[in-house]
């Protein structure tokens, strides 16, 4: 039983409480080098086990009795393991010698650690690795990064071989990597053909000379892409890597910032080229930090009214007449100082909120024009901008509706701009809910036309319910530098005309370009040339300057 037992389970062999020896098998599964437990107590990497319920004894009289007792004792314990995550176990004494002397016998109950296919640790053991790490950095100071390595089109390899080709080469990829880091760090795999390695140096090197080795590490990493990776005597792979590293010189306040900030990295890295490495932006309050802090307040920015509608005006190209106003949202944050809509509109999408920001944008555009209707002052239509997720929603009519019979603002005065963001999960949905927003009188333009694959789609799905196409403002841009923008331009409108819709330009500049879109047969424009978007008492002045003045055409500088 104890020969087996030495074979099969991790075994320490203890004396007086101190380690003496330990099999392959420990060393193996649990990750410490004889050399790093020889001659330690065995208390300082075993802990007892609290949250057992069925506990006969503490870690402690388990030792004390381990040296007398009689074979086969069992006790629940929790061994910390090299990496610093924990380890339950089931340990039990396999046998005493003499007195003080004995051998501990480990049985891993759940190791969480470990990924099945490379045999590497997993980016559950990255975290507890690196939280140790950056928690112990508050007492002493470690030079730490993490390199993500993505491998380029690692997907093919499963479509063209097999899985288990996949698989071998990850495993293969993995021990190139072990051996590349040795002992100066960890290396897991995450999920896929993406891989972790932490690299720590505890030596007091400067971090200047740490970002060397890492950079040297990083090239020798791309490097390892130069070459086929033999998986077999007759099969090799090439593939190239992409790397995001962590910021130089910066301390983490926990492993999750640091994955962002690395993993952001990677994207921009993949943007650029195939075997790259790009390091994270320094300020760690740019990325991640500002970013949470924008999803804390922005609940409370909608609830508290911090948000506030301002309003671009829209003019037809013929006459000078305004013909409209976009309702564009604007939040200043106390400290965080302008944040961009687009920004805080992504977030809204991201946290789930963007489905009640843009019925309170819908409610607060519904007010201020019964408002400016009550003041006499001539309210054209308004804009609206309605995230494509919010328009699949079964509700959305309904809540509509039911701001405008609450707000009595009439329907013909507001029209949804919708742009294809996200792939549609539920397009009967919301063809549906444009159809019915239409029948409630509302009219709908398609936004950034031009950008976006499938915006040609778009307008072909729903070209019976729709009342006007915006040019994208990078269409704009050219067209009067370019035979080719202006020709596209000029395309767009075409079509337009086929399919009885209006066409307004965004994003006009020049009195250029608003006299070349108005000879292209545009019949619309918007744009810094004529106003920026507006507080609601700035366009109450405009309209009010506007009636005063005729002709309006005057209004065209
Ligand atoms: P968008 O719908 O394409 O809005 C037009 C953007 O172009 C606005 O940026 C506007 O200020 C800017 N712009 C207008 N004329 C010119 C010009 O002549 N030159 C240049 N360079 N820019 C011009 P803004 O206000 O920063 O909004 C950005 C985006 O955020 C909007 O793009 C829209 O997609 C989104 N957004 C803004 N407010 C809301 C909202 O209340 N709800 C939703 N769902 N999205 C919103
Ligand atoms: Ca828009
Ligand atoms: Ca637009």
């Amino acid at each position: 039983m104890e020969d087996v037992l030495h074979v099969l389970l991790p075994l320490l062999e203890v004396e007086q409480g101190i380690v003496t020896a330990c099999n392959g098998v420990f060393t193996e599964q649990i990750g410490y080098q004889p050399q790093a437990i020889i001659g330690k107590p065995v208390a300082s990497f075993l802990s007892h086990l609290s949250s057992e319920k069925h506990q006969p004894l503490t870690l402690k009289q388990f030792l004390a009795q381990a040296g007398r007792a009689p074979h086969g004792m069992l006790a629940c314990a929790q061994l910390t393991d090299n990496f610093h995550y924990p380890l339950p176990v089931r340990i039990h004494c396999a046998g005493t010698r003499d007195a003080g002397r004995f051998r501990l016998c480990f049985q891993i109950l759940e190791n969480k650690s470990l990924d099945p296919i490379t045999g590497l640790r997993n980016g559950w053991a990255i975290r507890c690795r690196a939280n140790h790490v950056l928690e112990m950095a508050n007492r002493r100071p470690v030079n730490l990064a993490l390199i993500v390595l993505s491998v380029d089109n690692f997907s093919t390899i499963n479509f063209r071989y097999d899985f288990d080709i996949g698989d071998l080469f990850l495993t293969v990829v993995g021990q190139k990597l072990q051996t590349l880091i040795g002992e100066k760090g960890l290396v897991v795999r995450y999920s896929n053909a993406k891989f972790g390695l932490l690299i720590e140096e505890h030596n007091g090197v400067s971090s200047s000379v740490f970002s060397e080795r890492v950079l040297r590490l990083c090239n020798k990493l791309c490097q390892m892409g130069d070459a086929p990776i033999q998986l077999s005597a007759d099969l090799a792979i090439h593939r190239s890597f992409s790397l995001g590293v962590s910021a130089e010189g910066i301390c983490y306040p926990d492993y999750h910032a640091m994955e962002v900030a690395a993993e952001d990295a990677l994207q921009d890295a993949k943007k650029v080229s195939q075997s790259n490495y790009v390091f994270a932006e320094k300020q760690i309050g740019s990325g991640i930090v500002y970013h949470k802090l924008i999803i804390d307040a922005f609940p409370q920015a909608i609830e508290q009214y911090q948000i506030q509608i301002h309003y671009q005006p829209q003019y037809a190209l013929n006459s000078g007449r305004l013909i409209g106003l976009e309702a564009l949202s604007r939040w200043h944050h106390a400290e965080l100082g302008h944040i961009a809509p687009d920004v805080f509109v992504g977030i809204a999408e991201e946290i789930g909120l963007h489905f009640e920001f843009d019925l309170w944008v819908v409610q607060q555009v519904c007010r201020q024009i019964v408002a400016w209707q009550e003041t006499r002052v001539p309210a054209p239509k308004v804009a609206i901008n309605i995230s494509f997720k919010t328009l699949e929603m079964s509700t959305f009519i309904a809540r509509l509706e039911h701001i405008l019979q609450q707000t009595q603002c009439p329907t013909p005065l507001v029209e949804l701009e919708i742009t294809e963001t996200a792939n549609a999960h539920n397009v009967s949905q919301l063809r549906e809910n444009i159809v019915q927003a239409r029948r409630l009188g509302l009219s709908i333009a398609v936004d950034d036309f031009g950008t976006g694959y499938s915006s040609l789609k778009l307008i072909r799905t729903f070209c019976r319910s729709l009342d006007m196409v915006k040019l994208d403002r990078t269409l704009i841009e050219n067209i009067c530098k370019t035979e080719l923008d202006r020709e596209f331009v000029h395309q767009i409108i075409a079509l337009s005309k086929v399919l009885n819709v209006k066409v307004l330009a965004e994003g006009v500049e020049t009195a250029a370009q608003a006299a070349l879109l108005h000879e292209l047969g545009c019949d619309y424009a918007q744009g810094y040339y004529y106003h920026k978007a507006m507080p609601a008492e700035e366009i109450a002045h405009l309209m009010q300057a506007m009636q005063d003045s005729a002709p309006q055409a005057d209004l065209l500088r």
